[in-house]
């Protein structure tokens, strides 16, 4: 079986999806708390054109995201979490162990690609684990429009239960829109699906984004999407063919996914 594909190299092919994140609700990526900023509680900024800064999605954001997403969709096909005994890391259990190994062993490569795609799920596989790359590039998403808005929360002293000064919370108001785009590396066509799908589940409501979720913030729509990929051949025996052309659908995507799932399942489910 050919396994080339587990590794980086050698470098078979690069999917780039670029897209668009258009805020419905609300949005509040934290930068944690600050000081001295002029709000309690700031949004993370970064350095843009022109040496301002601006309010971003930072890549690392959206990457753990997807990969929340993407354990659950392969939690729901295993009927499992996929993590559950992994003592609390969201990575497969005995991960670190494997990936030491094959560094440290100088075992032949087939054998090495041979035991990480039997020893990682397929959300590890992706996402990657301490020693093994991601398979997904996410860059930072930098608004084309943007405005930005705080509102005042009342918060209570722990100690004492009463009413403290309300903090100020920023945010960035409906309507702003950021753009950006992530790459697969060497990635079988039910890794693009399924990271595709986990768009499709952001797209559609289900997954929010950032803080104050359950203050009605969060919510954002996909658009533009661009998927430039040219022969999306399976990759291996369990891989499946994939239509590059229907991939700016996403709920095309979706379903795919569904149905490779069933497949790997086959592959990878009985361990996990
Ligand atoms: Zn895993």
């Amino acid at each position: 079986m050919s396994l080339e594909w587990v590794f980086h190299v050698p470098p078979l092919r690069n999917v780039e999806v670029s897209f668009k994140i258009r805020a419905l609700e609300p949005l509040r990526i934290g930068a944690g708390k600050d000081t001295e900023g002029i709000t309690d509680l700031p949004i993370v900024r970064m350095l843009w054109k022109g040496g301002q800064e601006v309010p971003v999605i930072p890549g690392s954001s959206l990457k753990g995201v997807l990969r929340t997403v993407g354990e659950s969709l392969w939690s729901s096909v295993i009927g499992k979490y996929v993590h559950e005994d992994s003592g609390g890391n969201p990575v497969c259990k005995g991960a670190s162990d494997l990936m030491k190994e094959i560094k440290n062993w100088k075992i032949p490569i087939d054998e090495a690609r041979r035991r990480v795609a039997r020893g990682l799920c397929p959300v590890c596989l992706t996402y990657g684990v301490p020693g093994f790359m991601s398979k997904v590039l996410v860059g930072d998403f930098f608004p084309a429009y943007y405005s930005v808005g705080v509102i005042k929360q009342a918060s209570i002293h722990r100690k004492k239960g009463t009413a403290t000064n309300p903090r100020e919370v920023e945010y960035v108001e409906p309507g702003s829109l950021f753009e950006g785009e992530l790459t697969l590396n060497n990635a079988p066509n039910w890794m693009i699906a399924l990271v595709l799908a986990s768009l499709y589940l952001i797209d559609s409501g289900f997954v929010k984004l950032g803080g104050f979720k359950s203050r009605g913030f969060g919510a954002v729509k996909i658009e533009d999407l661009e998927v430039k990929a040219k022969d999306l051949k399976p990759l291996d025996e369990y891989d499946k063919e994939l239509d590059a052309d229907k991939l700016s659908d996403l709920g095309y995507a979706y379903r795919m996914w569904t149905s490779m799932a069933k497949e790997l399942k086959n592959r990878y489910g009985d361990r996990r």
